[in-house]
């Protein structure tokens, strides 16, 4: 298999007050023009400390779009408004605004550097961009960002159900892996050996430290970089997404209210580790340990909808093998799962 070239981050700063240098940064860059797409209801504070940061070393804001809604027909419009030009486009905020903002930077052929201002999946630094199309949620293949930027204290500001859905996504890449090995020997699927122990090892270096404090938001920035980075070297999500996202796809489709991301796809892993083998230990000890369960059991998922969630799941993704497919003891063993886990007791109703 050969390796295509492949454009990952160059500028990566992950620490606690990076906002305040995010203009220095974009000097660095030889950005003199910045257009900004930022989130709806981000704090104006976080706002006011970006601008005066670009102020400082004389960069000029020429746009600025607040992002409502992520999608295709939202993105087109804007690309072309965009000056050419010593131009950097920064997406700030949470997963939509950046979404977004990373489809617009590829389209107009822009310098894209991602600021996100929460941690809740590894959308922000991924060689894709989530965005409706007529109302319909398709994933849109982009570049990656040249550079990353996130204030881990600014992250530990946001609320803790959208850190636990970044830890959520991170334990779905110990079973994301397992499925891609799998269909390896199923099916001769070639894998990527450095993007897959890349995307592994992540899951290893937050199992360390599951509390969550400025080193917890420092490996968390960190692991989901590091596993946008694998999707882009595989040219594929399988680094990243396994059978536990075709379920989380299921619920986003079926679920009379679909959750974050990352509560779906945690939950959802903890389930397949069941049916693979080498995953379930780790998925638990970063779930349990960081105490992800907890929050679901605030808001339990429903149980019936998670039995028809995993009835679809297959059908989410065309000629896609995973430890799902073609087994008929899916759904026996996962509302016996539901009902009598004990890690999993109260998450569902
Ligand atoms: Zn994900």
């Amino acid at each position: 298999m050969q390796r295509t070239q492949i454009g990952i981050p160059s500028l990566v700063r992950i620490k606690p007050g990076a906002m305040a240098r995010v203009g220095v940064y974009l000097a660095r860059m030889r950005a003199s023009r910045v257009a900004l797409l930022s989130s709806h209801g981000l704090p104006a504070s976080i706002l006011e400390r970006f601008v005066a940061s670009l102020s400082s070393e004389g960069i000029a804001l020429v746009h600025h779009t607040v992002v409502e809604e992520a999608s295709y027909e939202v993105a087109t419009q804007l690309a072309p408004q965009l000056p050419a030009h010593g131009l950097a486009l920064v997406g700030l905020g949470g997963g939509r605004a950046l979404d977004v903002a990373k489809y617009v930077a590829h389209l107009a052929s822009v310098p894209y550097v991602a600021v996100p201002t929460s941690l809740s999946n590894d959308g922000f630094a991924s060689p894709s961009a989530s965005l409706t199309v007529e109302g319909r949620r398709r994933s849109f293949g982009c570049s990656l960002p040249v550079g990353v930027v996130v204030d881990t204290a600014i992250c530990l500001e946001a609320p803790t159900p959208l850190w636990l859905s970044g830890i959520g996504d991170v334990a779905a890449k110990a079973t994301a892996i397992v499925d891609w090995k799998l269909a390896f020997h199923a099916r001769g699927e070639p894998v990527d050996d450095l993007a897959a122990l890349l995307s592994d090892a992540t899951v290893f270096q937050l199992m360390g430290r599951t509390t969550r404090d400025l080193e917890g938001e420092r490996l968390l920035a960190t692991a989901l970089l590091l596993n946008g980075v694998a999707m882009e070297m595989a040219g594929s999500t399988r680094p990243a997404s396994g059978s536990e996202h075709l379920v989380s796809h299921a619920l986003d489709r079926y679920a009379s209210r679909p959750r974050l991301h990352g509560l779906q796809v945690g939950t959802a892993a903890y389930l397949v580790s069941a049916f693979q083998r080498g995953s379930r230990e780790r998925v638990e000890r970063l779930l349990v340990g960081t105490g992800f369960f907890d929050a679901i059991r605030a808001d339990p998922f429903v149980r019936d909808e998670w039995i028809d969630a995993f009835r679809h799941a297959p059908e989410m993704k065309h000629d896609f093998h995973t430890v799902l497919t073609g087994r008929n003891d899916v759904l026996d063993r996962v509302a016996a799962m539901l009902d009598e886990d004990p890690v999993l007791g109260g998450c569902f109703r």
